[in-house]
């Protein structure tokens, strides 16, 4: 792990002199407002006072394999979109599956131009997903609309809440349209669908409703002010629909946007809102909770947080306060 980043903040793109930080607090110039990014809100709903340590101290946990091919498999199918030619895929279709398939596959590399060879089965995700959108070409009555109308987009947008101004930024993998033109964004994650588990639902809904959000609320001169009505996500790691068994193919899910995540998505930006409004800028992060749920301890901290060392349930160094327990 890193050791402390000293504070710091980013130019809001569109605002000139207005800047941006996920260590604000309210003593801070006004010339820098509260950042919040899809994975900042994710952390701060998975476990506040983690948010604290990794977006306000600046301790920064190892890159994981799963970051790592989660990276390459992105990379990936965002050039895919890009190269791929339509008309040539439209001439193979009345070849058949196989040959759009066999088109689909020259995209598969064998490596990331930038962090070399693929090590961690990327072509595996690669190639399901490439199956599955060879399949999903065969189907589009218009080739044209097989293409998204956006392409791992980066969007931002200033709002105000709680009476405060924020600033959301996010990058969309991916928004198409269909032949009436209904917006629809999607997700890509490499991780495994794990359709039996409430939470998975949730939380993926609620990161999709932060997307269509920031759409409605962004500057983009051609995207800006959009309201999706779809949403949905993909998993290359394949899908379990019950504990125990093997994933297989790409999971993909559609839905229409529903309003239920807007707000449960919006009551979570919100409290981190009020949460950073109690902040004063220095080491005390009591205003951030520690996650806790039944055996929130035993089943998250113990086996999977790796900032233990740095919170106040464990070796409590930043604590200058009675502790708790
Ligand atoms: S140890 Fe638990 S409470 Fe502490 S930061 Fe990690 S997940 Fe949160």
């Amino acid at each position: 792990m890193s050791a402390f980043s000293p504070p710091k903040r980013y130019p809001v793109p569109g605002r000139p002199g207005l800047f941006s930080s996920y260590q604000w607090h309210p003593g801070m110039n006004d010339d820098v407002i509260l950042r919040v990014s899809k994975s900042s809100l994710g952390d701060f709903g998975f476990c506040q006072q983690q948010s604290f340590i990794k977006r306000v101290l600046g301790i920064k946990s190892e890159e994981t394999e799963a970051m790592i091919r989660g990276s390459n498999v992105h990379d990936s199918i965002e050039r895919f979109y890009q190269d791929v030619s339509v008309s040539y895929a439209a001439s193979m279709k009345s070849y058949g599956l196989e040959n759009v398939e066999k088109y689909f596959m020259e995209f598969v590399g064998e490596g990331d131009p930038k962090r070399g060879p693929y090590e961690l089965d990327e072509e595996q995700h690669l190639t399901k997903y490439m199956k599955l959108e060879a399949e999903r070409f065969m189907n589009c009555a218009d080739p044209h609309f097989f293409l998204p109308i956006g392409n791992e987009v980066s969007l931002d947008a200033v709002v105000t809440i709680e009476g405060q101004l924020v600033h959301l930024t996010g990058i969309v993998d991916r928004l198409f349209a269909d032949a009436e033109g209904i917006p629809h964004v999607h997700e890509l994650k490499t991780g495994m669908w794990k359709d039996h588990k409430p939470s998975k639902w949730s939380n993926m809904r609620e990161e999709m409703a932060y997307y269509v959000m920031l759409l409605k609320e962004c500057d983009h001169e051609v995207l800006g002010g959009l309201e999706c009505e779809r949403w949905g996500w993909d998993h290359t790691g394949g899908y379990a629909s019950k504990e125990g068994e093997e994933p297989d193919a790409v999971w993909r899910g559609v839905e229409d946007v529903r309003q239920k995540d807007m707000d449960s998505m919006m009551d979570k930006l919100r409290l981190l809102v009020r949460t950073y409004n109690q902040y004063k800028g220095d080491l005390d992060g009591r205003a951030f909770a520690l996650i806790d749920f039944w055996r929130a301890q035993e089943v998250i901290c113990e086996p999977w947080c790796d900032l233990k060392g740095y919170c106040p349930r464990y070796e409590k160094i930043l604590w200058p306060y009675p502790q708790e327990g």
